[in-house]
Formats: C-alpha cells, structure tokens, sequence
C-alpha cells in the first residue's frame, strides 16, 4: 500500500525544488549547478592542486566554464 504524502511534506518539496531553480537577473535563464574543477599552481612549492568549486552557469558564462 502506498504511503500518503501530506500536505505540509508536497509543498516543502515543491518549495526546495522552486528555490533550486535559479534564474539569472541579467539573461532570465535557469541557472544550471555544476561542480567546476579547476588548476591552482602554487608559486611557491610548483604544485598544481585542483579545486572543486560549485559554479552557477547560465548564458553569461557559459562561454568562460566550458572551454
Ligand atoms: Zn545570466
């Protein structure tokens, strides 16, 4: 038997999911979360570490995160 979803559970996770979807102030477009790798040299040692960062990617910098 199914398990009934209340009332107050549905809109929590219609909520989280309408906080999710970000849109752009500039370009309107749904702002799409990815984990962004990117190369840290460091001057000092000559090591290159790599650095996860969460980005936001719409139309403005679409260009620029996937090169
Ligand atoms: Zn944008």
């Amino acid at each position: 038997m199914a398990k009934r979803v209340s009332k107050g559970f549905a809109d929590k996770i219609s909520k989280a999911l309408r906080d999710y979807k970000k849109h752009c102030a500039v370009c309107g477009e749904a702002i799409e979360f990815i984990k962004h790798i990117v190369t840290v040299t460091d001057s000092t040692t000559k090591s290159i570490r790599f650095k996860e960062k969460i980005v936001g990617v719409c139309n403005c910098n679409r260009n620029e995160i996937y090169k």
